[in-house]
């Protein structure tokens, strides 16, 4: 079977480059072209990126040509990866998904559209269904799908199957989130160092407002949002990726600490079902020591794909409280574009462009 060939969008930024190193040796995609900002264009990738991941930069990538983020100058692929920031990511990708191709973000831009799918595959793959009404809606032939912010995509997961059998009623995270989340130079060290940030620009209200759509239920061509409360306090830390969270939930129904730990241990998903190339297995790591998860020791668990839980105890307050730790540029982003495109591929949503 041929590869499918892949763009990127935002190719020199953090989650850019953890893109183009996952998909190196990808069974299935192949890197045809790298696009980044009118900074980088025209120049080549290996001279114009300041490569930060700590795998070498792949040889192939190094020697390309840097192109404009335009529909017409990736003509040569079908599916787009889009690590393009929040504030011009919205009409790039539009433009992509109606010039008929795919397109697979980690921006913010068009989470919480309607007709557009806010994916993580283990946890919603049904919400795919709305390809079809974005389609129908919009006259494209392309679409959009996106991922959730990094801390939502590690809380989601551990939120799905407790969701399931516990029923959530409230939810209170704490997060110590990692510099690189901050993209490209980020914050400056002086801020950083020997440091911790309480206040993270627009974070808050994405983790109080992304899972109700992720853990929502998919009625006709929309989705109804799930119900529970959500409170949030987001922290940069001075670590350099691994975002920690603190979370403690009541449930509807009653549960025991071994329930939760049993029901996050025996989580599996559509992508561990399908043995999808970028699936973890399994997706939720459990751990009983009391002083994990931690970011140094835990970040690459599952490849940085698997979400680490610990820590799980009573609450004194609502019922159960626990620690999870997720990749924030691997799960938390460019492994999570990867595991949704090859989802949509499983289900046949690439099928070739026909422009
Ligand atoms: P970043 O390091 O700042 O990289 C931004 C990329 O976008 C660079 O390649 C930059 O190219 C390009 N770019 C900037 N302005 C552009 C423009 N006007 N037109 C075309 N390209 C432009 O950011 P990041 O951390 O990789 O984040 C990328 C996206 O993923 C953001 O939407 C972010 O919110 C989201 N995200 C990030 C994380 C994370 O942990 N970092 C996690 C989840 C989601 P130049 O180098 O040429 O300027």
């Amino acid at each position: 079977m041929d590869k499918v060939k892949v763009g990127i969008l935002g190719a020199t930024g953090m989650v850019g480059q953890q893109l183009v190193r996952l998909l190196e040796r990808h069974p299935w995609f192949e890197i045809a072209a790298l696009a980044a900002s009118d900074r980088s264009v025209g120049q080549v990738y290996g001279e114009v990126c300041s490569w930060r991941v700590s795998a070498d930069m792949p040889a192939a990538a190094r020697e390309m040509r840097v192109r404009p983020c335009e529909p017409q100058a990736l003509s040569d692929c079908e599916l787009i990866f889009s690590a393009l920031p929040g504030d011009v990511a919205g009409s790039i990708e539009e433009a992509f998904a109606a010039a008929d191709y795919v397109v697979s973000s980690n921006a913010s831009s068009h989470r919480m559209s309607p007709d557009v799918p806010l994916l993580v595959p283990e946890v919603n793959p049904d919400h795919l269904a709305l390809i079809d009404v974005q389609r129908r809606r919009r006259g494209w032939r392309g679409f959009i799908v996106t991922n959730p912010n990094c801390t939502v995509n590690a809380l989601g997961l551990v939120l799905k199957p407790l969701h399931d059998r516990f029923g959530l009623r409230t939810v209170m995270v704490t997060t110590m989130q990692a510099l690189s989340g901050a993209g490209y130079p980020g914050v400056p060290s002086l801020d950083s160092l020997d440091n911790v940030i309480p206040y993270i620009a627009g974070e808050e209200p994405k983790v109080e407002r992304e899972p109700l759509k992720l853990l929502g239920r998919l009625e006709g061509d929309e989705v109804r949002e799930a119900t529970f409360a959500i409170s949030a306090q987001c922290h940069r830390v001075a670590t350099r990726d691994g975002h920690l969270e603190s979370v403690a939930m009541a449930f509807e129904q009653p549960a025991t600490v071994e329930e939760v730990k049993d029901a996050l241990r025996e989580f599996r998903g559509l992508p561990q079902e399908l043995g999808l190339p970028s699936a973890p297995q399994p997706p939720l790591v459990v751990r009983e020591e009391p002083e994990r998860p931690q970011p140094r020791l835990d970040r690459e668990a599952g490849g940085g794909m698997a979400v680490v839980v610990g820590r799980v105890r009573p609450c004194p307050v609502l019922h159960v409280k626990l620690t999870l730790l997720g990749h924030n540029t691997v799960r938390g982003a460019a492994g999570a574009a990867i595991l949704n495109a090859e989802l949509q591929a499983a289900q046949g949503y690439l099928r070739g462009r026909t422009l």
